[in-house]
């Protein structure tokens, strides 16, 4: 008889996620069978049951799934041909797919890829769960000192703010200044990221006061509580009157788009990282910063989560994290609606 697992799953589109029992999948030529040690959970995660089945469909989601896309553990079992690695050695997992051979991938953009609509997690079997498959070497990073219980947050967290600020590191020149709108999950990695790589001045920005001062801790030399009236004003005054040089906005709803491109001096960048669904209409002489970059953008790409390995393993970036139990991972979701994690909050299924 197949072996089973508890898993954390969507069953349907439009339907609330359920911890239910499940096959463990066997891994298939190319690929490994991974023990998972814990997997972040994202605000992503939480729009994915809302998502309906013709959109899914498009971005070639298939149902049921398991959630679950900040994945690190144990190899478990490797599948034909793969080599370099072996068991029980501990690995983080790179969760959006990417072919290798379409247009963007082959130039680099691999974040891109023609195929990246589903990834592990999203539209395809996730880390909420005992085990998950994964393709080797492509998706794998082999963990040297940390901890894969905690890792699985980097892969996603921090590589996604990560991506964002080496975008926009070249604009951050001494008397600079750059603002971290949103300084939750993503947020507080982009904090101490613009810290560790340039000497700009770090301003966050959150309607949660907890948030602020965790963000101070990592780093950031100023905080603002908002985002209302007096916010744009607030981070103007910060940057002695013309605005910041970048803008990073982990939000991602009207009003942080609007403060945020309000914020932006000419030349400056406004990056759109949150997925809060806004908008922004404004006149094109004067609603945008002169010769601004306006981007918005997906994940990261492996050679980016690769750095952000590496910064780990350095000692240079914190990885603060909650830990759950898998019977405990509505309840995590729930504390991570409300704010009142202090780190990422993990669940740890194989522990
Ligand atoms: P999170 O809940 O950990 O952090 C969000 C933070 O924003 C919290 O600290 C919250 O207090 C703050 N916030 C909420 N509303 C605010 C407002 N109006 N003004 C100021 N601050 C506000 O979430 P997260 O997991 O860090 O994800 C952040 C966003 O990034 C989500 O929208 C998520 O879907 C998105 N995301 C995008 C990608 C991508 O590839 N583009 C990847 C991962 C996550
Ligand atoms: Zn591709």
């Amino acid at each position: 008889m197949a072996r089973t697992m508890q898993a954390y799953r969507l069953l349907d589109w439009e339907q609330p996620p359920q911890l239910v029992e499940t096959a463990v999948p066997r891994p298939g030529p190319g690929e490994i069978l991974v023990k998972v040690a814990g997997n972040g959970l994202c605000h992503s995660d939480t729009a994915m049951p809302l998502i309906p089945g013709d959109m899914g469909t498009a971005l070639g989601w298939h149902m049921p799934f398991t959630l679950g896309h900040e994945i690190a553990g144990w190899v478990d079992e490797l599948g034909d041909g793969v080599s370099g690695l072996s068991e029980g050695e501990a690995v983080a997992l790179i969760s959006p797919k990417s072919c290798g051979g379409c247009w963007y991938c082959v130039r680099g953009y691999d974040s891109a890829c023609t195929e990246g609509g589903a990834g592990r997690g999203y539209g395809r079997d996730g880390g909420l769960a005992e085990y998950v498959v994964a393709s080797a070497p492509r998706d794998v990073i082999k963990l040297r000192t940390l901890d894969p219980v905690t890792a699985g947050p980097l892969t996603d967290a921090g590589a996604t703010s990560y991506h964002a600020v080496r975008r926009v590191l070249p604009k951050l020149a001494p008397g600079s200044m750059a603002v971290v709108i949103g300084a939750g999950g993503l947020g507080s990695f982009a904090v101490q990221f613009l810290r560790v790589l340039s000497p700009t001045r770090v301003v966050a920005v959150d309607t949660n006061p907890v948030r602020l001062s965790f963000a101070r801790e990592l780093g950031a030399h100023d905080v603002v509580s908002g985002v209302d009236e007096g916010t744009v004003q607030a981070l103007r005054t910060l940057s002695g009157g013309q605005g910041a040089e970048a803008v990073l906005d982990f939000v991602g709803v009207d009003s942080t788009i609007a403060a945020g491109l309000a914020s932006v001096r000419p030349t400056g960048s406004f990056a759109c990282v949150g997925a809060g669904g806004g908008t922004f209409k404004g006149p094109w002489y004067g609603g945008l910063p002169r010769e601004a970059d306006v981007f918005t953008f997906q994940g990261s790409t492996i050679a980016h989560a690769h750095e952000v390995m590496a910064l780990a393993e350095a000692g240079l970036i914190r990885n603060e994290v909650d830990l759950f139990s898998l019977p405990q991972v509505a309840e995590a979701y729930e504390k991570l609606d409300r704010g009142e994690l202090r780190g990422r909050a993990v669940v740890t299924p194989g522990r």
